[in-house]
C-alpha cells in the first residue's frame, strides 16, 4: 500500500525544504515536522492498549499505543532527524540503525553497519528522507524481514515513481507512507525536482 500525504500544510513544508537558502537547522526541523504527520497517518488505525494512570482526579484508565510493539529503524544519515522525531513522539519505542552506502558509479547499495534491536513480532517503521531507486529501502526491508518483523512500514519525505514501483514489486506487503511523489530520477539517480542530497542539506556537508 502506498499513501501520499500531499496536503497544503505538507506542500508548504516541502516548498521550504526545496529552497536552497534553507539552512541545516531549519531543514532538519521541517523533516521532523513532516515525520510527525507521516507517523500519525501510518498508525491511524492501529489498536490501542489500556493503561492505568494517576491523574488529577485519581486513578483512571487511558488508551495509548503499545510502544513496546514498535521499532523505528533509520537508514543513516539522512533519516536521523526522522528517527529523532518518532522518538520524541513515542519516547519508549526501541530504535535501530542501518548504514547503507550507494556506489557512485554502479548506484548499487551496500550495507556496512547494522545495529538492530529485537524485531520479532513487532511493527518496524523504517524512516528515510529520499526514496530514490528504492535500493537501500529494499536492502533495509530484507534485513528486517530476516529478523521476523510482524509488519514493516516505510516513512519517506520525497519519492521517485521508479523507486516506489521497485519497492512495491519486491515487497508488496510493506506499506509506504510518503509526503510527496516527485517526477523521476535523473541520470545520477537523484530525484527531480527533489531536494538535492538530503543528508548534505541536513548536516551542512559541502559537496
Ligand atoms: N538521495 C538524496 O539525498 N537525494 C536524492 O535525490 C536521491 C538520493
Amino acid at each position: 500500500m502506498i499513501q501520499e500525504l500531499c496536503t497544503p500544510v505538507i506542500q508548504t513544508l516541502i516548498c521550504a525544504l526545496r529552497e536552497s537558502q534553507t539552512d541545516g537547522l531549519r531543514f532538519r526541523h521541517i523533516v521532523k515536522e513532516i515525520t510527525r504527520f507521516l507517523l500519525n497517518e501510518a498508525l491511524n488505525e492501529v489498536p490501542l492498549i489500556s493503561k492505568d494512570i494517576q491523574t488529577w482526579r485519581g486513578r483512571e484508565t487511558c488508551e495509548t499505543l503499545d510502544q513496546a510493539s514498535y521499532v523505528v529503524v533509520t537508514v543513516l544519515r539522512a533519516g536521523m532527524p526522522m528517527l529523532e522525531s518518532v522518538m520524541e513522539t513515542l519516547p519508549n519505542i526501541n530504535s535501530g540503525f542501518l548504514a547503507i552506502k550507494r556506489d557512485e558509479i554502479t548506484h548499487k547499495s551496500k550495507l556496512y553497519y547494522d545495529r538492530l534491536p529485537k524485531c520479532e513480532g513487532k511493527t518496524v517503521i523504517i524512516v528515510d528522507v529520499m526514496l530514490a531507486t528504492g535500493g537501500s529501502l529494499c536492502d533495509a526491508i530484507e534485513i528486517i524481514k530476516t529478523k521476523k518483523a510482524k509488519k514493516i512500514i516505510a516513512l519517506n519525505i520525497i519519492g521517485a515513481p521508479e523507486g516506489i514501483d521497485s519497492v512495491q514489486k519486491s515487497h508488496p506487503d510493506v506499506d509506504i507512507v510518503i509526503s510527496q511523489i516527485d517526477e523521476n530520477l535523473n541520470e545520477n539517480k537523484y530525484i527531480i525536482p527533489g531536494l538535492g542530497d538530503a543528508g548534505d542539506r541536513e548536516y551542512n556537508t559541502p559537496e
